[in-house]
């Protein structure tokens, strides 16, 4: 009988600000599935960026999962304390020639855009890839490079345990590995610290669905094991909005002056349709109720206002 590997989820917040309603939303999916099946849930600390992060947000995060009822194994991994790790397999993708140095400007690189992705982000039209090394050097006496991997055309099919088969583009889209300030980007990061830990399961934001093509081939250039996805839902705000930090919008600071922890999780298990109606809880006791067959998969607003409408799904979006 084929052996199943023990499940090992993860919590990977971004400390840039107090956490959303959406981001405790897919921190209470991503350990349910974990602890559902006894698995094992891991935190990390997503702090690469030091513009916008702070050691104080990250106590927050923690105190934030911990109020919530929500726990984890383990040391926390802080981003900022690995880059020697993003270092090496940075190292490793240039041995294999896969890493060239862009040098255009934030404003030249819209410039030289090419069509946009369907979420109207530019692609990166590549034509730094062509530069000579005499014109490379030339260029770095005035500008500090970011670096770019040479990403293929080609369309990654994976299953994932909510969406089922999803099929994307990895786009020709030679994204950053490396910003010119020096800093390691998430997508090499993420695929690091995913191996490194451990992690077998990952469960986030539908919004990130267009980064798992570039995450599944980097684990291929890197010879690391793929995990498996879920790619939940996004959380709206009533007039449509995705929720986001810089808006304050639902934030946790604001919910914990009018809400307990059972009032929010008991508010989320109904719109994720692990109770028919809404009614305090505590995430330990949705664990016998909880299946991927029930979560919903489009993106919804959320009324906290009235516990007994719950979620709507939203009107046109994807
Ligand atoms: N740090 C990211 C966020 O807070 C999540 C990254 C991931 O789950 O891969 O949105």
């Amino acid at each position: 009988m084929e052996k199943k590997i023990p499940v090992r989820g993860r919590f990977a917040p971004s400390p840039s600000g107090r956490m959303h309603l959406g981001n405790l939303w897919s921190c209470l999916l991503a350990w349910l599935a974990a602890r559902s099946c006894s698995g094992e849930m891991v935190l990390r600390l997503e702090d690469l960026d030091p513009d916008r992060c702070r050691p104080a947000f990250c106590d927050q995060v923690m105190r934030d999962l911990e109020w919530l009822g929500l726990d984890w194994d383990g040391e926390p991994v802080y981003q900022s304390r690995r880059t020697e790790a993003y270092a090496q397999a940075f190292r490793a993708l240039e041995a294999q020639g896969l890493v060239y140095p862009c040098f255009c400007t934030r404003a030249e690189r819209l410039t030289a855009s090419a069509p946009h992705r369907s979420d109207g982000t530019a692609l990166y039209d590549g034509r730094c890839r062509s530069l000579t090394p005499a014109e490379r050097e030339v260029l770095a006496r005035t500008r500090r490079p970011a670096w770019r991997i040479h990403a293929p055309e080609e369309t990654v099919l994976f299953s994932d345990l909510l969406q089922g088969v999803v099929s994307e583009q990895l786009a020709q889209d030679d994204f950053i590995l490396r910003r010119s300030d020096g800093v390691y980007a998430y997508q090499l990061a993420v695929v690091v610290d995913d191996a490194a830990m451990g992690v077998t399961q990952v469960v986030r934001g539908s919004d990130l669905l267009s980064s798992t093509p570039r995450q599944l081939w980097l684990q291929q250039q890197l010879r690391l094991p793929h995990p498996e996805y879920a790619h939940v839902p996004l959380l709206l705000a009533p007039d449509g909005r995705r929720l986001a930090k810089r808006d304050r919008d639902l934030e946790l600071g604001q919910l914990q002056e009018v809400y307990t922890a059972p009032e929010l999780v008991g508010r989320l298990a109904h719109a994720a349709g692990l109770l028919p109606e809404y009614r305090p809880v505590s995430p330990r006791e949705l664990l016998p109720l909880f299946s991927w067959d029930r979560v919903p998969k489009r993106d919804m607003v959320l009324s906290l206002d009235t516990p007994s409408s719950g979620a709507e799904a939203a009107q046109g979006t994807p």
